[in-house]
C-alpha cells in the first residue's frame, strides 16, 4: 500500500474556522503512521499542466494561479459560497494533490500498487471552467483521463461516496460514456446537483439520501444505486472520491454513518474490482471535516482497500 502526500497540501490557508483545514490531513497522517498497517509514504509531485489540460483549459488554471495573493486569502467564488480561498502557498499544494493522483496511476499501472492520495485541497466540485466548493482542479477527472490516454485504459469508473453530491465529475463526463461516475450523497445539499434523473448518457449513477439516513439504509442504496450499475459497466479501473463527511459526527452534513461504514463501502469497491478490473483501484481524499471521524475512518477505509481476493 502506498499513501502518496506532501507537506506543501498542508499549508494551504483558507482562513480562521474554515472547515478544510490542515489539521484534517495531520490527523489523517498520524493515524496511519500510528496504525499496524505496512505503508509506504511517497511525496506527491508537482502535475505537469499538459497533463491538467486533459480536463480543464490552461487559461483557466493560469486564472486561479494570477489570482493568488502575496499576502493573506482571497475567495475565488461570489457570494454566498465565498469560501473557495486562495493563500500565497496554494500554487504547490494544488498542483501537488493533482500530480499525487497522477504519481498513483502510474504506480497502479507499472506495479499493480494500491494506493491512497492523502491531500488537500480536493477536487471533486471543479468543474471544467469553474473552481468551487473547496476544489480548484478536479484532480480524480484528471486522473481518469490520464490513465486512458498514457495507458489506453478503456472504461474508468469513479465512485463518489462523499456525502456532497461532485458537481464537477458529473460535468466533466456528462457527455463521456467512457467513464461512469456513481455518487452517493444528501440531497438536498451542497451543490445542489445530483437529483437521480440527471443520467448523463447512461453513465452517471446518482443515489440521494435524506438527512438522517443510517448504516442498513445506505448500503441498502449504495448497493443498488451505485455498486450494481458500476457492476454492469464493467470498468478497467475504479478510482475513489473517497470523502468522509457522511460521518455522523461530520459537522457540514447530517448523515449516520460509523467508522466502520467506510470498511464495508470499499471492501464492496474493491470486490468488484477484482471481478473486473484487474484488482485496480486508486482513492483520492476529499472532504471529511470532523478530525475524529477522519482518523477513525481513514483506517477503516485503507482496511478495505487492502482487501484480496
Ligand atoms: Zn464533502
Amino acid at each position: 500500500m502506498i499513501v502518496y502526500t506532501h507537506n506543501d497540501c498542508l499549508l494551504k490557508f483558507n482562513g480562521q474556522g474554515h472547515p478544510e483545514r490542515r489539521e484534517r490531513l495531520e490527523s489523517i497522517i498520524s493515524s496511519i503512521k500510528s496504525s499496524d498497517f505496512t505503508v509506504e509514504f511517497k511525496d506527491g509531485p508537482l502535475v505537469d499542466l499538459d497533463i491538467v489540460s486533459l480536463v480543464h483549459p490552461k487559461k483557466y488554471i493560469e486564472n486561479i494561479f494570477n489570482n493568488i495573493p502575496k499576502n493573506g486569502i482571497i475567495g475565488v467564488e461570489k457570494e454566498p459560497y465565498a469560501d473557495t480561498m486562495l493563500c500565497p502557498n496554494s500554487k504547490s499544494a494544488i498542483l501537488r494533490s493533482c500530480g499525487s493522483g497522477i504519481a498513483a496511476c502510474d504506480d497502479l499501472m507499472k506495479k499493480n500498487e494500491r494506493v491512497f492520495c492523502a491531500v488537500r485541497p480536493p477536487g471533486h466540485h471543479a468543474e471544467t471552467n469553474r473552481a468551487n466548493g473547496f476544489c480548484f482542479i478536479n484532480n480524480i477527472a484528471v486522473a481518469a483521463r490520464y490513465l486512458q490516454k498514457k495507458y489506453n485504459i478503456d472504461k474508468v469508473a469513479i465512485i463518489d461516496f462523499d456525502v456532497h453530491h461532485g458537481n464537477g465529475t458529473q460535468e466533466i463526463f456528462y457527455k463521456d460514456k467512457s467513464v461512469a461516475y456513481g455518487s452517493s450523497h444528501e440531497f438536498p445539499l451542497f451543490p445542489g446537483t445530483g437529483a437521480e434523473n440527471e443520467t448523463g448518457e447512461g453513465n452517471i449513477f446518482n443515489a440521494t439520501l435524506k438527512a438522517g439516513t443510517k448504516s442498513k439504509e445506505f448500503h441498502e442504496i449504495f448497493e443498488k444505486k451505485i455498486l450494481i450499475p458500476v457492476e454492469k459497466f464493467k470498468p478497467d479501473v475504479i478510482l475513489i472520491s473517497a470523502g468522509f463527511d457522511a460521518h455522523k459526527r461530520d459537522p457540514l452534513a447530517n448523515i449516520n454513518l460509523e467508522s466502520s461504514d467506510f470498511f464495508t463501502i470499499t471492501k464492496k469497491i474493491v470486490e468488484i474490482a477484482y471481478v473486473h478490473s484487474k484488482g485496480r483501484v486508486v482513492s483520492f481524499l476529499e472532504g471529511g471535516y470532523d478530525l475524529q471521524a477522519l482518523s477513525e475512518s481513514i483506517i477503516e477505509h485503507l482496511r478495505g482497500l487492502k482487501t484480496h481476493i
